[in-house]
Parts: structure tokens; sequence; C-alpha cells
């Protein structure tokens, strides 16, 4: 008998399409991989193996699912397009360990189905190449829930990436950059050009690696003001630190004077861009100011 090629090939994919009269929604971000190539660097970079259970978010046509199926012990993925139901089920029929959850990933009881799914000596690793319009808030939704997460293998926009990745004092450096370190270790494993994706995007792509952090790099008073510290400080990067805190806690003199004093016993400069402040020094910034009740309350 004669085996069929992988879903993520030119051939096969046209296929399915053609066969299931599927039409790509982008509101979905529904660019499928035709290029297996790039899902065996993923797999490797997951360290995919069959003690690993593999939440999948957006399998599509089930590019990565088939790999994914063939790789590890469980894949339980998460799709938002029901039109994809009767593609995955038939053609993932030959796989056992695959479940297809019809669920937007943001709407997902994350919590609950760790709690209910998976043993304590599970492997788990999260999977996905991305609908990049909700590339951030998947990632923070997964990580802020401190779930038992082994890695994540995440394909997104390779500016996204960049982001992320990013070390203070560069253009990309920002309060995305913060956040993402502040509760995982992350690196882009490899680049990915928009012409492996039927149909092509206009960029191209990264796959990230994140590994959790057993606790937070730094250590913070307060998790919303640090996060709200550190976003209104990126809010206008051309202005001073001390504009944009301004922005945030009020022009009042209380607040002006609290400011001045919380940022000379930290030894940081009003004058400074928020670029500059690497992410110890804006905990430390962030803990002084917290002890302010006029800051604090804001
Ligand atoms: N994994 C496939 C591949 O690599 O070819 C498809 C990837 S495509 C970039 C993103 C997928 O995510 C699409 O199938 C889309 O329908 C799905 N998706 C979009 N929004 C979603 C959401 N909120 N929850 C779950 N899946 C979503």
């Amino acid at each position: 008998m004669m085996m069929n090629k992988d879903i993520a090939t030119p051939s096969r994919t046209k296929q399915i399409i053609k066969k299931y009269g599927l039409t790509m929604k982008k509101s979905l971000g529904q660019n499928f991989l035709i290029e297996p190539n790039i899902l065996t660097k993923m797999l490797a970079a997951g360290e995919i193996d069959k003690d690993t259970v593999v939440i999948e978010i957006g399998p599509g046509i089930g590019a990565l699912t088939e790999r994914l199926a063939q790789s590890a012990k469980q894949v339980i993925a998460f799709e938002v397009d029901r039109r994809l139901e009767p593609i995955l089920k038939t053609e993932l029929a030959p796989y056992d360990n695959v479940e297809i959850i019809f669920q937007d990933i943001l709407e997902a009881n994350l919590p609950e189905l760790f709690a209910s799914r998976f043993e304590p000596t599970d492997r788990i690793v999260v999977a996905a190449n991305l609908p990049y319009y909700i590339t951030t808030p998947i990632i923070m939704n997964f990580i802020e829930a401190n779930l038992p997460v082994d890695a994540y293998v995440m394909m997104m926009q390779k500016e996204v990436a960049q982001r992320m990745t990013a070390s203070p004092n560069s253009k990309n450096y920002g309060s995305l950059t913060i956040a993402i370190d502040y509760y995982t270790e992350a690196e882009i494993s490899f680049i990915v050009p928009k012409t492996v994706f039927v149909p092509q995007p206009n960029v191209d792509s990264a796959v990230l690696r994140l590994k959790r952090r057993e606790t937070p790099k730094v250590v913070v008073t307060n998790e919303d003001f640090y996060f709200r510290l550190t976003r209104g400080a990126f809010q206008h990067r051309r202005k001073t630190l001390w504009n944009n805190l301004m922005a945030i806690f009020g022009k009042s003199d209380e607040a002006k004077e609290a400011l001045r004093v919380g940022l000379e016993a930290v030894g940081i400069e009003a004058s400074r861009r928020a670029e500059t402040l690497s992410i110890e020094e804006f905990a430390e910034l962030a803990n002084e100011l917290f002890k302010s009740d006029v800051l604090k309350n804001a």
C-alpha cells in the first residue's frame, strides 16, 4: 500500500484543501505549514518523545498534529474552527493518541485540564504554530497560570519572538520582554521563512522555546504593580522615565515627591529612558515605589 505523504507537504495540503473545499480564514490566522523539515526541528526543540504529553494550539488541517501523534505519547489539541472537524477526524484517523477539543484556547479552563487529564509525572509540552493575531494573550494566559509545563515550542511572527527575547538598550526591549522574562527563559530556536506556509503570510516567523522558571526571575512585592509600572514606563518610548511615570501616577505634588524620593532611593536617574533599565532595576524600583501609599493607590 502506498503511504500517504505528510500533511505538511505542498501536495497533500493542496489535496486536502481541494477535497474538503476549505477556504482559509485570515481572521483566524490560518496559514498552514507545508515544509516537514520545520516540524522536525520543532519536535527536536521540544524534545518530544514517547514520554511527552503535548497540548497543541490550533491544529488547522493537522500538519503539526500528525507529527506530534507519531512522536509523542498523547496529543490534546484546541481548535476554534469547527469547519476543520471532519478534516481532522478523517486525516488523523490512523492515530489513536490524538484528541481535538473544539474550543477557543483563550476560553479553555487550563488549570482544570491539567488537574483532570494529566499525571504529576507527565512531561508536558505546549506546541503550536500560533494564530498570530492572539500570540501574546495565548502565551501570557499559559505562563501566568503557572502550570506545570516543561517547555513551550511556539511558532510566531519573527518580530514578536524578537521582542520576547530582547536585551535592554535595544529597540525590541519592552514590557513584553519583561513579562516573558519574569516567568520563563526564552530563546529563539530558529527562523522560519514565510515561503513555507499556505497561504503565504507577509512576514517571516520564528520558533520560540520557553522554559518555565521555578521561581520568577526577580522578587517583586506586588506583581500587578510591577507590571503596571513596566507597561507604563514604555508607554512613550522616546519620553524619559520621569514623564512616563508621571503619566501613570499623576502629576500631583505628592506623587511627584514620592516618585523623586523613590527614584533616588534606588539610584535611578529620572532622565533615563525605560529601555536602559534592566529587569532587576525595574523590580527594585517597583518595590521601592510600592512602599508609598500615594503611588500604590494612584
Ligand atoms: N497547526 C497548523 C499548521 O501548522 O499548519 C495550523 C496553524 S494556523 C497558523 C493557526 C490555527 O489556529 C488555525 O487552525 C486557526 O483556526 C487556529 N485558531 C485561531 N484562533 C484560535 C483560538 N482562539 N483557539 C484555538 N485555535 C485557534
